[in-house]
């Protein structure tokens, strides 16, 4: 089932950059693996996918080891800073940096193992009560204070859209997450360059993908859908 739904979301990244103009190797598909085991991870691999996206550090580090070295892992859930230490090294990139504090955070942990850490600033492009991340008012301000933090490359920016039955009202929230991106690249900001552009789930990916996405996260499209934990 893996394997036959895989094949489904890349023909729909494919058509979804062709009427955007845009070369379907832009986009890198995430398989949004979290609370699945990792028989139906490997069953993804064995695809060919490499880009595997989880939220819970605990959930990562188990799989981890279970699984081929070669994956590169997203970190794409609310991070708490106590549990950075367990992620610096390990994963590809993180997807949910929402505060100065966190990315202090990553940045001593990334100083002391002698790495570099690649973050996206997580945005509420929406505004909700609910969701984490910066406003886009406070993008900025954010963006040039991790991008001076050793350790730190700031690579983009992550939004969540709200929840919704209809992909074309995600199409407001992209739109502006990457009129975001170009405003924030086009100040120079030492350290800092926004190629990166993580927006879209199993719902909206296409619609992103028209808007200019270079990350799609899909969990339930590929997994099928989760019996716990959103
Ligand atoms: C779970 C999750 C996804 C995937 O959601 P689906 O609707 O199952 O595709 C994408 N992004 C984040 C941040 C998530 O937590």
């Amino acid at each position: 089932m893996v394997r036959e739904n895989l094949k489904a979301v890349q023909e729909k990244i494919g058509q979804a950059c062709a009427r955007a103009h845009r070369p379907a190797e832009d986009v890198t598909l995430i398989a949004v693996s979290k609370t699945k085991p990792v028989e139906m991870i490997r069953e993804a691999y064995e695809a060919g996918i490499r880009d595997f996206g989880e939220n819970k550090v605990q959930e990562l580090m188990d799989k981890i080891p279970q699984l081929p070295s070669d994956i590169r892992w997203h970190m794409i859930g609310h991070l708490q800073r106590n549990k950075v230490k367990y992620l610096v090294g390990k994963v590809a990139m993180i997807h949910s940096v929402d505060s100065l504090r966190l990315a202090e955070e990553i940045s001593r942990e990334a100083v002391k193992q002698d790495t570099t850490v690649k973050i996206l600033i997580e945005v509420n492009v929406a505004g909700e009560e609910s969701k984490f991340g910066v406003k886009p008012e406070e993008t900025e301000a954010l963006v040039r204070a991790a991008a001076a933090l050793p350790g730190i490359r700031v690579c983009g920016l992550m939004t969540i859209a709200p929840i919704t039955q209809d992909p074309e009202s995600s199409r407001i929230f992209f739109r502006t997450l990457k009129n975001l991106s170009v405003d924030m690249e086009g100040k120079n900001i030492d350290n800092v360059h926004m190629v990166c552009l993580s927006m879209g789930m199993t719902g909206d990916y296409e619609t992103a993908c028209e808007e200019g996405a270079t990350f799609v996260r899909v969990g339930t499209g590929i997994f099928g859908e989760r019996s716990w934990q959103i």
